[in-house]
């Protein structure tokens, strides 16, 4: 039988490499509901509405609708990427100039009933992983099985500074800590649905576990 699985927690804790392998692994559909979020923002920071001086808050949230997302299944990737408006942004949405303003964004209670509402629709499929903050709280508060994954700062700070480094970004160390300190510190304090564990979700502490730890480690619980 086929089950909804919700995974929600700090920033760069691997929810999404793991959230990945899982669905794979198991036939199930990924939806990374963080990459909306950042879609949004980026076409936020395109149309000029936000960027280190202001945030034209009004503004957004009177476009919302000239916002569509969609994802895509990437056979090549093996998961499904994310469109905005039609524009493939799977990979512009990584930048840690999004990553910047992102929680600023999620903040809006308008863009977070839009998101909501279609991650919702995308959990009428049974067979579903979705990774966030709020996925076992608001988002499926029915999901059979919730994770809800911490590691300390700099272990996450580290792996998510690596990631950029792949990717030739220019990047250091201390501003990519920062950004995670800070997006933890938005999205545990903001009013409407802040990243709380949901009280029947699992806590799994990563700092010291490989990636095939974790996934053995979930796959026995999707399997009790
Ligand atoms: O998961 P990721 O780090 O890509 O998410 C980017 C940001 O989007 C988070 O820091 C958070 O501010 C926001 N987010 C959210 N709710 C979700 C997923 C992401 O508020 N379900």
């Amino acid at each position: 039988k086929k089950i909804t699985i919700a995974i929600d927690g700090f920033s760069s804790t691997g929810k999404s490499t793991l959230a990945k392998s899982l669905a794979k692994q198991l036939g199930y559909v990924y939806i990374d509901s963080g990459a909306m979020y950042r879609a949004v923002t980026l076409f936020a920071m395109r149309k000029k509405m936000i960027d280190k001086e202001c945030f034209k808050k009004e503004d957004l949230i009177n476009s919302l609708e000239q916002i569509e997302l969609n994802f895509q299944y990437n056979a090549a990737k093996g998961f499904a990427e994310i469109y905005l408006n039609q524009e493939n942004v799977e990979e512009v949405i990584r930048t840690l100039e999004v990553s910047k303003f992102v929680s600023q964004v999620a903040e809006v209670p308008e863009v977070r009933r839009k998101l909501v509402e279609q991650q919702q629709n995308f959990g009428k499929l049974k067979g579903v992983i979705m990774d966030g903050r709020d996925i076992g709280t608001v988002v499926f508060p029915d999901a059979e099985l919730k994770i809800f994954m911490t590691a300390s700062p700099e272990i996450r700070a580290e792996r998510r500074f690596k990631e950029l480094k792949e990717k030739n970004a220019s990047v250091d160390y201390d501003e990519v800590f920062r950004n995670v300190i800070e997006r933890d510190q938005i999205d545990t304090s903001r009013k409407d649905s802040p990243l709380i564990k949901a009280e029947d979700a699992i806590e799994i502490d990563n700092s010291d576990l490989s990636r095939v730890e974790q996934f053995d480690l979930i796959m026995k619980l999707v399997t009790e």
